[in-house]
């Protein structure tokens, strides 16, 4: 039983009709498809502040934000004008602009972990990068990720455990050869021993351990600082470097993101779409030194026809601005804080199985009572209650990533009245989950 009529979609269904015949799934990235909740994918026309609407007329309160870098809501008027202003000027010229020293001093003044960046276009490039440059500068060719971290479409990181706690990985999509597996460990995040174990079974082999700076993309697995003090360490020790993929926490959990968080300094960090502003940029950046490694300083060959494009730099300058001003997290981070205690406080009094983790502006729904910290701790049969969940949200006008295990982020768009609203959506939503 569902509580509300659902919304029309039938535009979004006829696009849908169309795009399948163009496209793979009928999208180009595939959660979009909605394949792991109700219905089909709903086409967006339009965003302004917190809200899109779809095709069909449909408003939405956005939690999804481009699924992260919308960090001050769509279509705000300062990226617009400034994006609007360079782009007079020509759209891409494959040549250094002032605009790239321009953002890189905004960036750097204020990241006390990074000395030199590099400008790319998506978080896979950035992430990518990253890897290539572990890989020349150590002269190691392993690399150890956490089964429930996602690094992007990155051949060498798209792979999940083998049977054995600490075994090459096996590749999680076809078309990556064996080979390229072989060249990464995957182990459970939060589990020292295995940690210990890859080190010992593979001595001066592991180039990098990389760890997404809060692991957000398979649940919010919020890690103890103690488990990653212990990453710092033992990379240490081993010669290895540690890499903080912050392509989802840089920039959002504050300026310097997770890194900052934890007071720990990873040798190579990565960021991705949230200094876009809304269009494609990456970055990684690291010591002066070890980006010496980078041609054509070094041997590390790295490039891109649109790195540093000057429309997605002067939006990475208009929204970075707004994000250094006195307060702007810390006001925040506190929204989210409330809006995430008072859904608890409604699921306790309710002794509603359901338990929202957070932290900074992220958070993430989650069907269980337990504490969650490794991919393993997710009860798969949970996704039932979301799908649910996620319809009656969808048809009381609010919008959230179409995956449970995907988080949501409040922006600075998002108003008290808006979040007020999204609160009784959620808490009628439960109500119908619950009694289903
Ligand atoms: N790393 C992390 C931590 C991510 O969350 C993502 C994508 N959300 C990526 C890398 C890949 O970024 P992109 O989709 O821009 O290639």
């Amino acid at each position: 039983t569902t509580g509300k009529p659902d919304i029309p979609r039938e535009k979004s269904a006829e696009l849908y009709e169309k795009s399948k015949k163009y496209f793979p799934g009928g999208v180009n990235s595939p959660v979009r498809a909605f394949k792991s909740v109700f219905g089909t994918p709903l086409f967006i026309e339009r965003g302004d502040g917190c809200y899109v609407w779809d095709a069909d007329g449909n408003q939405f309160i956005d939690f999804c934000g481009s699924w992260g870098p919308l960090i001050l809501g769509h279509n705000h008027p300062k990226i617009k004008e400034k994006v609007s202003e360079v782009m007079q000027q020509g759209m891409s010229f494959g040549a250094p602009t002032a605009l790239e020293n321009e953002l890189a001093e905004l960036i750097l003044k204020s990241n006390s972990l990074i000395e030199k960046i590099r400008f790319v276009s998506s978080g896979t490039e950035a992430v990518m990068s990253a890897i290539r440059l572990a890989r020349g500068y150590t002269k190691r060719d392993k690399i150890l990720k956490f089964e429930g971290c996602y690094h992007g479409h990155v051949d060498s990181l798209l792979v999940k455990a083998g049977s054995g706690l600490v075994t090459f990985g096996e590749t999680s999509s076809a078309g990556v050869p064996k080979s390229f597996a072989d060249e990464t460990i995957v182990i459970p995040l939060n589990d020292r021993t295995a940690v210990e174990e890859a080190f010992k079974q593979f001595p001066d082999q592991i180039a990098a351990i990389i760890i997404e700076g809060v692991p957000a993309n398979n649940g919010l697995l919020i890690q103890d600082k103690e488990f990653v003090q212990f990453l710092r360490d033992i990379t240490q020790q081993k010669g290895s470097l540690l890499i903080f993929d912050e392509v989802i926490t840089g920039f959002r959990l504050g300026f310097e993101g997770a890194a900052k968080h934890y007071g720990i300094k990873p040798d190579i960090l990565t960021y991705g779409k949230i200094i876009g502003g809304g269009l494609p940029v990456g970055m990684y950046g690291a010591s002066a030194e070890i980006m010496s490694n980078v041609s054509p300083d070094g041997a590390v060959y790295q490039a891109g026809t649109l790195s540093g494009n000057p429309v997605a730099m002067a939006a990475g300058i208009a929204q970075l601005t707004e994000l250094l001003r006195s307060g702007f997290y810390k006001d925040l981070n506190n929204k989210t804080q409330e809006f995430v205690e008072s859904i608890q406080r409604f699921t306790a009094a309710k002794n509603y199985k359901f338990k929202v983790f957070s932290i900074g502006s992220i958070f993430w729904f989650a069907f269980t009572d337990k504490d969650i910290k490794t991919a393993e701790d997710i009860d798969a049969s949970s996704m039932e209650k979301f799908k649910v969940f996620h319809r009656e949200l969808l048809n009381r006008g609010i919008y959230l990533g179409p995956s449970g295990y995907e988080v949501g982020f409040v922006s600075a768009a998002h108003n008290k009245t808006e979040l007020e609203k999204t609160k009784r959506a959620i808490f009628d939503s439960l109500d119908i989950v619950f009694r289903t």
